[in-house]
């Protein structure tokens, strides 16, 4: 379980899951219920805030098991589709 990694995403956001990592401190659950909800399945739902609400809970998470990072934005023009963004943010360094 300690290498098991999930992703949920809204697609602008993707949360990252590390349950070996958490220390069941429910602070996800009590902060943002309607996203984290042990007793849903799946237990995060990511459609049920928005992306700013998702971000903030999930800085809080004290044991690194919530993460999250923006999804790829892409950009057209005349040559094809092109990534000009997708920045992986982390927050184990809690700053
Ligand atoms: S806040 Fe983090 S450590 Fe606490 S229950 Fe949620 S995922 Fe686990």
């Amino acid at each position: 379980m300690k290498d098991i990694i999930k992703h949920y995403t809204n697609g602008e956001v993707t949360i990252v899951w590390k349950p070996g990592v958490c220390i069941h401190s429910e602070k996800c659950f009590h902060g943002l219920p309607a996203v984290f909800n042990p007793g849903q399945k799946p237990w995060i739902n990511v459609e049920a805030a928005t992306t700013e609400q998702i971000i903030s809970q999930v800085k809080q998470c004290p044991s690194g098991a919530l993460s999250f990072f923006m999804n790829t934005e892409y950009r057209y023009n005349a040559t094809g589709r092109h990534r000009i963004k997708g920045t992986k943010i982390n927050f184990s360094d809690k700053s």
